[in-house]
């Protein structure tokens, strides 16, 4: 074991405390004895009853053990393997008490929690009553993948323990939501939390792990993430830590009591790169990795400048709470006071673009009736008109900007949003209702996040809400020549008629070699950056994540390569991917984080192509499930044949150009083929594959294996049977 690498991370960490913190390296060592032995103890009983042969896994990962399979690189599938690796284990717990022992003492802890959970998995008997999460799944992983690169979730919060009081904790959550952060819970602090009515769970992006060991759900998603986002590999340890420590912000808050076990706990996070606060006294600390802060008042702070988390936050004067923490909750029909659009009343949303003399900043109008005058459960029409004034502002970035007021109220606790321009959607729950929300503060919300997202192209914003009828329906006729004229704008924008194609390296903060190459025919992978996107973007930080990227002839306008292209990537993915071609997947095809939306793999046998979202959990073709994909896709690297897109470019003119394009696709999940619906009918008519083309595409219903598809594609003429061969 190289006690170097530990020196150089932790470099002057214990030195500068003055007198080395021995009692503290001492609880961690006795805290690793009992936590292995304990481990040693279950891990002889499962034997006895199950044998060597039972098979051992979590639900819905394809990184085996992570905790394990990352640091070690064993890919442990049955129990049989795990005596030799817990006993190494043990064998590094030295008596010796100094820092490097103790983070020893912290590693081998992460691993007996980990056996401890695998055990408690064993033939699906971990069971856990919602919102208890236990092992928290890949696809789980993957749904905050922007989010975690983009720092809109700015870092993880593990909290451990019992606060002084019910209401001590909810402030605390509470103030890291608010922050935007991932918060995983373990132990009493979550009875606290639900007592005093907190909504915990995935659409709070706040876990309740569950008890003890449970806290190792926290490190193998933590490590996860270094292997599908950050590609590294099973079995670097140190490039793992580095990778933690460098990119993955937690830290852990223990809140009340400690024992040994906790110690050597913690000891597993500092091991990782995490620092931890704790709000009792300490008798002894480690400067910037072990410290004590007993104020509540501002131990959240504290812990993200300890961190080195810096947000800039918007202070939007609202009754209610503002935050990511708050994006995917759902307002039932029974929570609802008010609703608007979605099909029962007219409602639209549109923004414009407006001369200097035509806008008053910041103010907000509502021509009509406000919530206070409905009856609880009613519904009204409703238009969002924002008006924008910008020097640098754009027609092409009104469509940019429309897209974002989802995601800007969204944000508001009790608000519910979905769709967008004429098709939206919107709910305000009783319990906004009942803390003074009213509809201002949604043009209040817009006003100040606009400003504060696109500060280099937003001068000015107005935005106007009508809820009566008859000015909505006038207003909608008006808003939807706005819609065709943009869309007509859209058809026209090809990858041929523009003269630059844009960068993202916006995921290199997770995935540090990969970059997207977004054409106005090729969304970037996430589904989130358009060409447009992407130029706004650019005009609003030029030093940002999209760089314009000028190209001239392509090298190979079949597969799509260009010499600059090939330049800006060499360079950007650290010289770890020389040339790119943007329209095929077989041959040096574009790398793949791990925030796609979907995964296109072949499907040799019938000469084509499979889609797997990350919607669909079930198996499909290829023999894999979309985690399973996922797990060998992402990570920044160049996999010929399998490749991470956004859904959109199926439907895309370039879709695989120089492989035949969209006759490749043999699979897909039936919910994606009625996501396309009209769109894919569409297009498979402009290719000339007749309108029952997206019939003949096999779906799980068809079948997810090779043998169950294989007759329906024939019997069907499938055209990928035609083609000519792929390889
Ligand atoms: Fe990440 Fe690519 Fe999306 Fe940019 S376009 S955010 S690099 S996946
Ligand atoms: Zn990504």
């Amino acid at each position: 074991m190289p006690a170097t690498a530990f020196d150089e991370i932790y470099s002057g960490a214990v030195s500068t405390a003055g007198k080395s913190p021995v009692k503290l390296f001492g609880q961690a060592l006795n805290g690793a004895i009992i936590a292995t032995g304990y481990a040693e103890i279950l891990l002889t009983r499962a034997l006895r009853a199950y044998g060597p042969e039972e098979p051992v896994n979590f639900p819905g990962t394809a990184y085996f053990l992570p905790v394990i399979a990352s640091l070690s690189g064993e890919k442990v599938t049955r129990l049989g393997e795990l005596p030799p690796i817990l006993n190494r284990m043990r064998h590094q717990l030295k008596e010796e008490l100094n820092f490097s022992n103790a983070l020893l003492c912290g590693e081998a802890t992460a691993y007996a929690a980990e056996i401890i959970e695998a055990l408690r998995y064993l033939r699906g008997a971990a069971q856990h009553v919602p919102p208890w999460t236990g092992f928290l799944s890949d696809p789980l992983l993957r749904k905050f993948g922007i989010q975690l690169v983009d720092w809109t979730i700015p870092g993880q919060a593990i909290i451990m323990g019992r606060a002084r009081s019910g209401a001590d904790a909810v402030r605390i959550v509470r103030e890291l939501q608010a922050k935007g952060m991932m918060i995983f819970l373990v132990n009493e602090v979550i009875e606290q939390l639900l007592e005093q009515n907190m909504k915990l769970g995935v659409d709070y992006i706040a876990f309740p792990l569950g008890n003890f060991t449970q806290v190792i759900h926290a490190v193998n998603y933590a490590l996860r993430a270094g292997m599908a986002f950050g590609g590294i590999f099973p079995g670097r340890r140190e490039e793992h830590r580095d990778y933690q420590r460098r990119r993955v912000r937690a830290f852990v808050l223990q809140l009340g009591r400690i024992d040994d076990v906790k110690v050597a706990t913690h000891f597993a996070a500092i091991f990782l790169g995490f620092p931890v606060i704790c709000d009792t006294k300490l008798e002894e600390e480690i400067p910037d990795w072990y410290v004590s802060h007993p104020d509540y008042e501002n131990i959240v702070s504290y812990a993200l400048e300890l961190r080195g988390i810096k947000l800039k936050t918007v202070e939007i004067p609202l009754p209610v709470n503002y935050g990511p923490a708050f994006e995917g909750e759902t307002i039932r029909k029974g929570e609802m006071y008010a609703e608007f659009g979605g099909g029962r009343t007219p409602a639209f949303e549109l923004v414009q673009m407006v001369r200097e003399d035509e806008i008053t900043d910041g103010k907000v109008t509502l021509l009509g009736p406000d919530i206070d005058q409905l009856a609880e459960g009613g519904n009204l029409p409703l238009g969002i008109v924002v008006k924008i004034f910008g020097r640098k502002m754009q027609e092409d970035f009104e469509s940019v900007l429309e897209r974002r007021i989802h995601y800007f109220l969204n944000y508001g606790e009790g608000l519910w949003h979905v769709a967008q321009r004429d098709l939206c959607w919107l709910r305000i729950s009783k319990e906004a209702r009942a803390k003074g929300f009213n509809l201002r503060h949604l043009g209040e919300i817009l006003v100040a996040r606009f400003k504060d997202e696109f500060p280099a192209i937003v001068d000015r914003v107005e935005v106007t809400l009508l809820t009566d009828k008859e000015k909505v329906e006038q207003m909608l006729a008006a808003a939807r020549e706005r819609y065709a004229f943009r869309d007509a704008r859209l058809k026209g924008l090809t990858d041929e008629a523009v003269e630059v194609l844009y960068s993202c390296t916006l995921c290199q903060s997770f995935a540090p070699n990969h970059v997207c190459i977004v054409s106005p025919e090729r969304v970037g992978l996430c589904g989130a950056v358009s060409w447009l996107d992407a130029k706004a973007s650019h005009e609003i930080d030029p030093s940002g994540p999209n760089r314009p990227v000028k190209k001239s002839t392509p090298k190979d306008a079949v597969r799509g390569m260009w010499q600059e292209v090939n330049d800006y990537i060499a360079e950007a993915s650290n010289r770890n991917i020389e040339e790119v071609n943007l329209y095929t997947l077989m041959d040096k095809p574009m790398t793949s984080c791990g925030c796609f939306e979907a995964i296109l793999a072949i499907v040799p046998e019938a000469n084509g192509l499979m889609v797997a979202t990350r919607e669909y959990t079930g198996s499909t073709p290829s023999g894999m499930s979309f985690s399973t994909l996922a797990g060998s896709v992402g990570g920044g690297l160049q996999t010929p044949g399998f490749m991470g897109i956004g859904r959109s470019y199926l439907l895309s003119r370039k879709f695989l150009k120089a492989d035949g394009g969209l006759a490749r696709i043999v699979w897909m999940p039936k919910e994606l083929k009625e996501l396309l619906g009209e769109d894919l009918r569409r297009r498979a008519e402009e290719e000339g594959l007749g309108t029952g083309f997206a019939d003949k595409i096999a779906d799980e219903t068809v079948g997810t294996t090779i043998d169950e598809i294989l007759p329906y594609l024939e019997e069907n003429e499938h055209p990928a049977l035609s083609l000519e061969p792929l390889f």
